[in-house]
């Protein structure tokens, strides 16, 4: 039986609603629905075979290279090219709550390096 849509695999297939700012044929880019700060993005590709970075292999390094230089990109575009953060929640412990590889871009915030582990997960 096949496995459950995640919701970003829904909303790659236009399923479910989002704030889209970016798409080309690997990747989107939309708004997180619950923003942990005044900007906040996901990059997620289209491809559901990674649920979690640490699935990925070497036939994803393109891929991979790809979902960073949209990081940069849209950071551009955003005109937050100065200052953002990329994380990725990799596992539950770690905080990540859909199993679809996706990266958080986060910025016009507040960063030191002693908040570096705050601005995602559970706490
Ligand atoms: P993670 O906890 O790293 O797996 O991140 C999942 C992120 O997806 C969270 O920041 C959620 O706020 C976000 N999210 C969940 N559902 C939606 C949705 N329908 N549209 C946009 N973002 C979503």
């Amino acid at each position: 039986m096949a496995n459950e849509k995640t919701v970003f695999q829904k909303i790659i297939d236009g399923e479910i609603p989002s704030e889209r700012i970016y798409e080309d044929n690997l990747a989107i880019v939309i708004k997180d629905i619950n923003p942990k700060a005044p900007t906040h993005v996901l990059i997620i590709p289209k491809t559901g075979q990674i649920p979690k970075l640490s699935d990925a292999t070497i036939e994803h390094q393109a891929l991979l290279g790809h979902l960073l230089l949209i990081a940069g990109k849209i950071s551009r575009q955003l005109g937050v090219d100065e200052a953002f953060r990329l994380i990725i929640n990799n596992g539950a412990e770690a905080g990540q709550t859909v199993f679809h590889l996706h990266l958080h871009l986060l910025a016009k915030k507040s960063f030191d390096e002693h908040t570096i582990g705050d601005d995602l997960g559970h706490q």
